[in-house]
């Protein structure tokens, strides 16, 4: 992105500071229904989707948890049955052996460790296999106070674009982001985003011309002075 475009979006918008909550407010009002998509009872439930919806869509995972969770309603369920029935059960969603395996581990130690019950730390959670800190960050946010922030492909490609992070690394976004966003808003953020990356900020085809941000954001289409385009190479990281 030319320096000139860069200087120029940096001070259209203003400082990110004053920005994040005008932003946040809009997109509550614009987005009232956005939640987790994924279909889900109960803690252990919960966790199990969010395992599940690695490298698929939640639709997806929501078409293979209607059965599954029929079939495995506790942890020893999920023992119970061959490696090769619980892949089987799952295989639907991808990745279906490595995922397996790392449900039965999951379930093994909720089991030995944890009273058969989900825990409610970032540690204990990042201590079951195949739970990463973007899992262990979705679990946490549903069960209600929010450790940290969700930082999946749609958050960070709008966190990059309304300038509010240069980085690409997930940790040093969310990082980047739990400085900036008021702790009130964490559980809320993240589906915010989604939701906004899913309708109207689109990867490919950013619709500016209809985004209740165009005003505040440096990579807005519409405030382009250049003519560069937000998304792909034209987002305006540096602008932060
Ligand atoms: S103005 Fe454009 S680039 Fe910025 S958030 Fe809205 S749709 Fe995305």
């Amino acid at each position: 992105m030319a320096r000139s475009y860069v200087k120029e979006a940096r001070q259209r918008v203003g400082p990110k500071r004053d920005r994040i909550v005008p932003v946040v407010e809009r997109l509550l009002a614009e987005h009232p229904d956005a939640t987790i998509a994924l279909t889900f009872r109960n803690d252990l439930e919960l966790l199990v989707s969010v395992m599940l919806s690695a490298q698929t869509t939640d639709v997806n995972v929501n078409r293979v948890t209607v059965r599954l969770f029929e079939k495995y309603r506790t942890p020893h369920d999920y023992l119970a049955v061959s490696p090769e029935e619980l892949e089987n059960d799952i295989r639907a969603t991808g990745f279906f052996r490595q995922k397996a395996k790392s449900l039965r581990g999951t379930m093994a130690i909720l089991l030995e460790e944890f009273d058969g019950q989900v825990p409610g730390t970032m540690d204990e959670l990042l201590r079951l296999p195949g739970v990463a800190r973007k899992t262990a960050n979705v679990v946490i946010a549903e069960r209600g106070e929010a450790q940290g922030i969700v930082v999946d492909t749609h958050v960070r490609r709008l966190s990059q674009r309304l300038g509010f992070t240069r980085q690409e690394d997930p940790v040093k976004i969310e990082r980047d982001l739990i400085r900036l966003v008021p702790r009130r808003y964490w559980n809320a953020f993240p589906h915010l985003l989604i939701w906004h990356g899913r309708r109207v900020c689109i990867a490919r085809a950013p619709r500016c011309e209809v985004c209740v941000l165009n005003d505040l954001c440096p990579s807005s289409r519409l405030g382009a002075a250049s003519g560069a385009a937000p998304g792909g190479a034209g987002s305006a990281r540096d602008s932060v």
